[in-house]
């Protein structure tokens, strides 16, 4: 049984279980979207981002009071088009049902996986990357044929309202629809009884929004956060390690689920690894104040919470270097230098928590078996990097360590590779999305028997001490003459 419609105090609250009812029914009304109705939504998509580029860039920076241009266009608006390019390519072979094996207790028949829209698929939306982080789960949700409903971030409200009103420009709300609003109505909505729920949050409201899901047995994939480690070899070279952990660690000022969190640092490198990190980030960002590229922090409460972080580290003895190039007073704005946390210890909270902000802990380690034991020592993060050229070394990373995904030699950039999968494990989430996987991921593959006008079954059909099913017996005896495998030596 669906769970009880929660009522919804807010102002202006919008009717989410009527909506979803309308889309509910278009569904029934149209189960099986044609591949040429599932391009024209995603072309519709396409052109909306070309056409609106500008205004998506302003609204974000207006919800940031400053986020970089150039990394709007890069991670909200590339990626997207990228993404839509990759289903508009190959959606008819994803469509395509595959015929598998047939045994012989089944034949004659044709076995097939068809994919099958699920339905509806709600979407829930954080601040940070407000328009990839929509519309990226979205366009798999459409490629596979479903309806969606967003619900966006209260702590983007300018990009919130202009998403809500591109998507009404695009689509009738019985097909997609966006509605915004603060934590009552992501938990009504949450509470709504989808074909599946996409989450992108922290871990915390992950764990809210997989309770309130399986009230209704509805299945999540819950991309989150965690801390993600960049793990640099004693062989790399650290200005190379510290120019490409930076470019990921600086972006959108650090407020990336994928950031590089903290790194671990061969012992008798550290120094030289923060003053190459302090030297490219300042090199990169000579100023800060009114840098239109060093992106701020979204909230002032966000920033109080960055800064408690230094301060608890401070207080517990860690030496906390700011990159302020031109040692600027930043007071009466949301940007903070990035700063980096040397000798840091487990209790302190730049250790504890995911830190989501231009804060970097480096780490010193002894021996790669000790950095490996230090990571799976703790929660399976949702990136792992690993700077190395020994290929064998980085293999040895991959299987040794559990994460969500892993760049080697490079940070952040598994997320625009649009034919893999991106997902957490365990704590940092669960599920995927991105290319094939996505497909997969917001559809039924449901298994078809097909059987012609041979109705095999009537020849062995009880009483059983038939001809036919004897025959069986025989035929399956001979092909598995060795009843028991024997183990390999
Ligand atoms: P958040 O968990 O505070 O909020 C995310 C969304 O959940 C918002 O739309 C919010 O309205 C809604 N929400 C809040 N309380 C809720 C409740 N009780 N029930 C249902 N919904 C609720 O996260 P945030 O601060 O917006 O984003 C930062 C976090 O998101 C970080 O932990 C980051 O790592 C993670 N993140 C993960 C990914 C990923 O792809 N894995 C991407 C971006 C951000």
């Amino acid at each position: 049984m669906a769970a009880p419609h929660l009522k919804i105090a807010e102002e202006n609250a919008p009717d989410l279980e009527a909506l979803l009812l309308a889309q509910k029914k278009a569904c029934l009304a149209d189960p099986y979207p044609s591949h040429a109705k599932r391009i024209e939504r995603l072309d519709k998509l396409h052109n909306a981002l070309l056409d609106n580029r500008a205004r998506i860039i302003a609204a974000i920076s207006q919800d940031f009071s400053n986020r970089a241009p150039a990394e709007t266009e890069l991670a909200e608006i590339m990626t997207l088009l990228d993404g839509i390019g990759y289903y508009r390519k190959r959606l008819k072979k994803l469509m395509k049902p595959q015929n598998r094996h047939v045994p012989l207790t089944v034949m004659p028949a044709s076995v097939q996986v068809q994919y099958q829209p699920l339905g509806v698929i709600g979407i829930v939306v954080p601040w940070n990357f407000p328009i990839f982080l929509a519309l990226s789960p979205l366009v798999g949700a459409l490629a596979a044929g479903n309806r969606a409903m967003l619900k966006s971030s209260e702590f983007a409200p300018a990009t919130g309202d202009l998403l809500k009103e591109i998507i009404a420009s695009l689509y009738d709300e019985d097909e997609v629809t966006v509605v915004t609003g603060g934590v009552e109505v992501a938990t009504a909505f949450t509470a709504l009884p989808f074909d599946h729920l996409v989450f992108t949050g922290s871990t915390q409201v992950g764990r809210i929004v997989m309770k309130a899901a399986a009230e209704n047995l509805t299945p999540v994939t819950l991309e989150l956060g965690g801390k993600s480690p960049a793990i640099v070899h004693d062989d790399f070279p650290m200005e190379e390690a510290a120019a490409r952990i930076a470019f990921g660690k600086c972006f959108n000022a650090g407020q990336i689920c994928v950031a590089p969190d903290y790194v671990l640092c061969p012992r008798g490198k550290v120094e030289a690894f923060a003053s190459a990190y302090a030297a490219i980030v300042a090199k990169r960002y000579p100023e800060l104040r009114d840098n239109k590229d060093y992106t701020a922090i979204i909230t002032e409460r966000q920033k109080a919470r960055l800064e408690a972080v230094l301060l608890d580290a401070k207080e517990k003895g860690a030496e906390i270097r700011p990159i302020n190039p031109k040692s600027e007073d930043l007071s009466g704005t949301r940007k903070m230098p990035m700063t980096m946390v040397l000798g840091a210890s487990d209790d302190m909270l730049v250790l504890q928590d995911e830190i989501f902000g231009p804060i970097l802990p480096i780490v010193p380690y002894d021996t790669l078996d000790e950095a490996i034991a230090y990571v799976n020592g703790r929660d399976r993060p949702l990136a792992l990097y690993y700077f190395d050229w020994n290929k064998d070394r980085a293999g040895e990373m991959t299987k040794r360590t559990h994460s969500g995904g892993v760049c080697i030699n490079d940070t952040v950039s598994h997320v625009g590779a649009d034919d893999i999968p991106f997902g957490g494990i365990g704590p940092s989430g669960m599920g995927h999305y991105h290319g094939k996987e996505g497909f997969l991921n917001f559809s039924k593959a449901k298994g078809v028997v097909r059987k012609g006008k041979i109705d095999a079954a009537s020849f062995v059909a009880p009483p059983w001490d038939n001809f036919m099913f004897r025959s069986l017996k025989t035929i399956q005896g001979l092909r598995f003459r060795r009843r028991k495998i024997k183990p390999a030596k």
